[in-house]
């Protein structure tokens, strides 16, 4: 071992503990614009619920459900079952922050409808992801402690699965981007809010969004520092 190694092994560290930092940062974020806008109603009066069957409706789908789920900012469409799930307090809300997260949502169920490709591809992903999280770390830490060719194979085995999972989060980027996209336009278009509303919803959306590039950029962090490592190892 020697001092380059150390080095470069102790700046990745560093950049993973920055993506840590942002993370908390970004969660933080998250939870107190939705509070913050969870307090102010829309001047209309429509409930999350209200908001995602009328605008799946304008957008002439007919099959999908909207229903609660238990929870907190647990809100998700499922393209399996074409079932968008509201939590409590965007289901039944009247507030700023429940539309924009209900129009969100909404933006996903119509995101599958049109066929859009980025989310397709995210589907594709999901059980690859999941593979690629559960397998990458038993199998870099036995290849950390076997060592030799063999250590070296099961870790670079390891990054490779775990690669999968990075790439997850990078192709949730664009998906989730979008659906907030859509989202404003249709809340804007269809006439739930007004101008000055509509940038208490943005403002919640974005922080939403920012949760995902911290994902992205934790997962990338941590992937370089292993690439980092296995190379350390190499040498
Ligand atoms: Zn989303």
């Amino acid at each position: 071992m020697n001092m380059f190694y150390l080095g470069g092994y102790d700046s990745m560290y560093f950049l993973v503990l920055i993506a840590f930092a942002f993370s908390l940062y970004a969660q933080a974020k998250v939870s107190g614009t939705f509070n913050k806008y969870s307090k102010v109603r829309n001047h209309r009066g429509y409930t999350g619920a209200q908001v995602a069957q009328q605008m799946l409706q304008n957008a002439g789908i007919y099959d999908v459900r909207v229903e609660r789920v238990a929870g907190n900012l647990t809100d998700h469409y499922d393209p399996g079952s074409k079932t968008l799930r509201l939590s409590q307090s965007v289901y039944d809300s009247t507030s700023i922050a429940a539309l924009g997260v209900a129009a969100h949502e909404t933006g996903h169920a119509i995101q599958h409808d049109v066929g859009y490709a980025p989310l397709a591809l995210r589907s594709m992903f999901v059980p690859l992801s999941g593979i690629g999280s559960k397998l990458s770390m038993p199998l870099i830490l036995v290849g950390l402690i076997f060592g030799g060719s063999t250590g070296q194979l099961l870790l670079m085995a390891g990054i490779v699965l775990f690669s999968l999972a990075v790439a997850f989060t990078v192709i949730t980027l664009p998906v989730e981007f979008n659906a907030s996209t859509r989202a404003i336009r249709l809340l804007v278009d269809d006439g739930f809010l007004d101008t000055e509303e509509v940038r208490g919803a943005k403002k919640v959306l974005k922080a939403a969004a920012m949760t995902y590039v911290a994902a992205a950029f934790a997962a990338i962090a941590q992937l370089l520092r292993l690439v980092a490592i296995a190379g350390r190892r190499r040498n």
